[in-house]
């Protein structure tokens, strides 16, 4: 993917986080790939790397997806914020509105079959179909993580699976059955849509 002076990239770079950080963190894993993963924000470790997941969760999404069979040859992942907020603080509407262009920009390169929100954030996000006035009175990740939803954001139809984040698992052990549940449906969901790419 070409990181250039795009208008989208401009307007992420005016914000005070990218002002302020090491490195703007725009993603990992295969460009080509059928599932893209969208997490919060970049942390400390990210922030110092220009990589997103390199920390704590990173290393426990790697562990995750390998238990799943997949690696970063099958998915590509990103963040809704390119930089990292101080303290790792949540983000601010403001940085949502300014960073996801760019995120959108990133789908519309990649073009996923499915889009896994990771986390409360990136899945109302998705939800509010980026209406920053709808993010707060979208339901939680636990009501939602698994469920295919196909919702039309900009003018992208979109397959969305919102899944837990990666680090809320290293806390709490037993949400990785659940993961392991909710992948088993992205991966069908690709199929799904294999089959029915050969049949049109
Ligand atoms: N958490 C996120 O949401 N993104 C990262 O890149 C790292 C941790």
């Amino acid at each position: 993917m070409k990181e250039d002076d795009c208008e989208e990239l401009k307007l992420l770079k005016e914000t005070e986080i990218c002002k302020n950080c090491t490195n703007i963190v725009f993603g990992k894993g295969n460009e080509h790939a059928d599932i893209l993963f969208v997490g919060e924000a970049p942390g400390k470790n990210e922030d110092e790397q220009g990589l997103p997941f390199v920390g704590a969760a990173g290393k426990n999404l790697d562990k995750l997806l390998e238990k799943v069979g997949l690696s970063l040859e099958d998915i590509y992942v990103t963040n809704i914020l390119k930089c990292r907020p101080p303290l790792n603080r949540d983000p601010l509407p403001e940085e949502v509105k300014m960073h996801t262009p760019y995120l959108v920009k990133q789908i519309r390169e990649i073009k996923p079959k499915v889009i896994c929100s990771l986390g409360n954030h990136a899945t109302k996000f998705f939800l509010a179909l980026g209406d920053l006035n709808k993010i707060s009175s979208q339901p939680g990740i636990t009501s939602v993580h698994g469920k295919v939803k196909e919702i039309t954001f900009q003018d992208m139809k979109i397959k969305l699976i919102p899944l837990f984040h990666p680090a809320a698992i290293i806390y709490n052990q037993h949400l990785k059955v659940d993961w392991e549940k909710d992948m088993e449906i992205v991966k069908r969901e690709i199929k799904g849509s294999a089959e029915q790419k050969t049949l049109f």
